[in-house]
């Protein structure tokens, strides 16, 4: 077999990917990228439409330096592509007074995303029950809702994002290649070699972006890493309804409309002459894998989300589903991403392992982790997302 020595080797081209492709791309870097299928693909987890983006990451504010930054980076993307990629329609954050909030291992997801915007200075708003109602009458409110309005927050759409920067890396000479799956990364006197269906690899540095493959090409993450089936459901507006979804009108929203773990969804505007729009839950009881996922969504399952989530909650939302998808979740315990090498492999960087919130922070993950591989140094950015993280890891 045929051995090649690039700089850095990419392995995934998803989210994750494709941005540290393309950083390292623009810094001079000789990289190869290598993904089993042609990106962007619905295999993995980065397919679907529309992505939520937000500033303040209610997650922790470990995460808002790399929001931020992706911001500015997607900005840059779109004036150096023309592609619209970042909308910012505006985001609500809904919960019940003293209910809690549970989300992405935060207890009090809502406190936490006012706590990041106050301590970054993100431009927000806090609203009451009687003024969510008057801005955005479809939602169906109790009363007693409290939110957190931010202006910038909105959608990112994530394959024009993937096929943007993967566009952008072959313009600045990176070498990628589509349809090679890598079948091993293993270490040989202190050096990764990876081995495709094609080629052995000894590059300079190798970063894994295999997203819910990871498991499977590095055992050391095997107990580490969950993934999980999660569903994207579509559904229509009634033709008679007066409430428009239209991006104009209505925001991305995540709405914890109950006290329990699973009483929240989320959901975004219309986006096209569909008349659909798009929701959805999660679900952390059950792990699959990419190969034996159940990629069908059922009849029982569309009827179940709109019978739960939807009716009485958003006026004018019809049962009439238009399409739904199935996506995977890699969790980490907390939530929380893992972006670091391990212990036994200096010279390979695992970059995703995003638990479900990962998207938005593409950008600015890319960027840190070109700075990483090519100066042997970990940003501090990236300092709070170890294999072994540090125990303290709340706000
Ligand atoms: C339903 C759903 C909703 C989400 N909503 C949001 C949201 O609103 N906001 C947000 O910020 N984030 C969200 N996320 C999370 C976000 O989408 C993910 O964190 C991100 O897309 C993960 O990207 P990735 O690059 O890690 O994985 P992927 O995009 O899956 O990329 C991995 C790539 O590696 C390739 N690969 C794997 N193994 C091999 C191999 N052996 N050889 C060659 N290639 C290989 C795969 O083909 C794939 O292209 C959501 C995720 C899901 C599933």
């Amino acid at each position: 077999m045929k051995t090649e020595y690039p700089d850095v080797l990419v392995i995934g081209l998803g989210a994750m990917g494709s941005a540290t492709v393309y950083q390292l791309a623009k810094l001079g870097v000789k990289v190869v990228g290598i993904d089993q299928y042609t990106p962007p693909h619905t295999h993995g987890s980065t397919h679907g439409e529309t992505r939520i983006t937000r500033e303040a990451i209610g997650e922790g504010a470990r995460f808002v330096p790399l929001a931020i930054r992706s911001h500015q980076l997607w900005r840059e993307i779109e004036s150096q592509t023309g592609q619209v990629l970042l909308t910012a329609c505006g985001g609500l954050i809904l919960a019940r007074a003293g209910q809690g909030s549970a989300l992405h291992g935060q207890s009090d997801f809502l406190g936490a995303t006012i706590r990041a915007a106050e301590a970054f200075g993100i431009s927000h708003q806090r609203l009451d029950a009687t003024e969510i109602a008057a801005r955005f009458p479809q939602f169906v409110l109790r009363g007693d809702e409290c939110g957190y309005f931010e202006p910038g927050a909105g959608y990112l759409k994530p394959e024009e994002c993937v096929r943007a920067q993967l566009s952008l890396a072959r313009q600045h000479g990176a070498d990628l290649r589509f349809g090679e799956a890598v079948r091993s990364v293993t270490h040989l006197h202190g050096k990764t070699i990876v081995e495709s269906d094609r080629i052995r690899y000894a590059p300079g540095k190798t970063i894994i972006a295999a997203g819910p493959w990871a498991p499977q090409l590095l055992p050391d993450l095997k107990g580490t890493l969950t993934v999980r089936r999660q569903v994207l459901y579509w559904f229509k507006r009634d033709a008679v309804s007066a409430h428009s979804y239209l991006t104009k009108d209505f925001p991305i929203f995540i709405w914890h409309w109950g006290s329990g773990a699973d009483d929240v969804f989320y959901g975004f505007p219309q986006m096209d002459d569909s008349g659909a729009i798009k929701v959805a839950t999660e679900q952390q009881q059950f792990s699959t894998t990419p190969e034996t996922v159940q990629r069908d969504v059922s009849v029982a399952e569309i009827a179940a989300m709109h019978a739960r989530h939807i009716a009485g909650k958003l006026r004018g939302i019809s049962a009439h589903n238009t399409k739904a998808q199935t996506c995977l979740y890699t969790d980490t315990p907390g939530a929380n991403f893992i972006i670091d090498t391990l212990p036994n492999m200096a010279d390979a960087i695992v970059i995703s392992a995003c638990s479900g919130h990962g998207f938005k922070h593409a950008a600015a993950v890319g960027e840190a982790v070109a700075q990483m591989a090519t100066s042997g140094t970990k940003p501090e950015v990236l300092l709070p997302f170890a294999f072994n993280p540090p125990p303290v890891l709340a706000g």
